[in-house]
């Protein structure tokens, strides 16, 4: 990991400059990345541009500036992407201040901007060191989340696509995935995912895929596997509720269950029924682990953790009103149902783990078990 301070003048930063949606904005002889394609868009309102551009017109010091060298010996802008579009755009004759745009200035004002010597921080490492290096350096600024972070990392022709699919405000991804997921498409938050869930396909994590791909020609597959996984989404749960739907792990059950073949419409009775059945619903604390619930057959995602009036019946009737711990008989209304295996460990609530206990015994194992929750937590 290396860090060099270099003075890099107005002039040299400006070389090249070019603003298009297809690369971003470009300057440093296009070899430095000021702001990447599709990248949300935050921008500094006329008094802050002033500001900055008043500071390099006195001579007076900005802060340093972070800029981070990408495999391709090009660079990305980590600190100062405001600072340095502020500069840009005026010398470019984007606005003016005070009535006067860089055209209006005099020779000498105009090369007095020119020549102004940036201070800039460049680092060079690892792809892990550079992200940790965000990680501290993005403090201040424009703060950038977790997934803009990892895409400064990764940036070329895969990720442009990748980038084009996922997050663009309407973009093919969010016009398809609408109901069924959480987050901006500007930022990053589909993409995240999208990796999280392809990543976990491959067995790997989301910045070993990002690696692995940075330099295909394409995203198509990534592309190809989330259209798989909506798709797969809407068959197998053809009525949208979006309530229920929105933001699960869609991508973690596909890669899972994706190959099974399942019967949509008995799934669909099943969820219109779990979601009727008032006696059931009362218990179900997590309704949107019904999903899961119906595709693994573990009831844990639904947090049902109460045992029926039913169960309890049978229970009490099976043990002929003895409780089991203190082996004296009670009535069922002076009981209460137990899970014989914990539901905190994997207990299931159904009637071959139901027991009825007397309310004082249910009481000391509930306080037994609170005591090895606080001993392990
Ligand atoms: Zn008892």
């Amino acid at each position: 990991m290396k860090i060099v301070e270099m003075k890099i003048p107005v002039r040299e930063v400006f070389d090249g400059y070019a603003d298009t949606a297809e690369m971003g904005v470009r300057g440093y002889g296009g070899r430095l990345n000021i702001r990447p394609a599709f990248q949300r868009e935050f921008v500094y309102n006329a008094k802050q541009r002033a500001a900055v551009v008043n500071t390099v017109r006195h001579g007076f010091p900005l802060n340093v500036m972070y800029w981070v060298r990408n495999a391709e010996g090009g660079f990305e802008m980590l600190d100062g992407q405001q600072r340095t579009l502020s500069i840009c755009q005026y010398v470019n004759g984007d606005y003016s201040i005070d009535h006067r745009g860089f055209g209006n200035l005099t020779e000498e004002e105009r090369a007095q901007i020119l020549d102004y010597p940036l201070t800039v921080y460049v680092c060079e490492g690892t792809e892990r060191e550079r992200l940790d290096w965000f990680e501290v350096v993005n403090t201040a600024g424009e703060q950038l989340n977790a997934q803009e972070r990892r895409n400064a990392q990764y940036t070329g022709r895969w990720l442009y696509e990748a980038k084009r699919y996922f997050s663009r405000t309407g973009c093919a991804a969010a016009a398809l995935a609408d109901k069924y997921m959480t987050g901006t498409p500007i930022r990053q938050d589909l993409l995240e995912t999208a990796l999280e869930w392809i990543a976990d396909r491959d067995g790997c994590d989301l910045l070993d895929y990002m690696a692995a791909h940075q330099h295909d020609a394409n995203a198509d597959d990534l592309r190809q596997y989330f259209e798989s996984v909506i798709a797969w989404v809407k068959t197998t749960f053809p009525v949208v509720r979006s309530k229920l739907m929105k933001g699960l792990p869609w991508g973690l059950y596909f890669n899972k269950h994706g190959g099974r073949s399942i019967n949509p419409r008995k799934l669909e009775a099943r969820i219109a029924q779990l979601l009727r059945d008032d006696e059931d619903v009362n218990d179900i604390t997590n309704q949107r682990g019904i999903y899961e619930y119906l595709l693994d057959g573990d009831e844990r995602h639904l947090s049902i953790r109460a045992f029926s009036p039913k169960m309890a019946q049978t229970a009490y009737a099976r043990q002929k009103g003895i409780c089991p711990v203190c082996g004296k008989h009670f009535a069922i209304e002076d009981m209460q149902a137990d899970h014989i295996k914990p539901w905190s460990k994997g207990g299931r609530t159904v009637a071959e783990n139901c027991q009825m206990l007397c309310k004082a015994d249910n009481l000391k194992k509930g306080a037994m078990q609170t005591q090895c929750w606080s001993i392990w937590t």
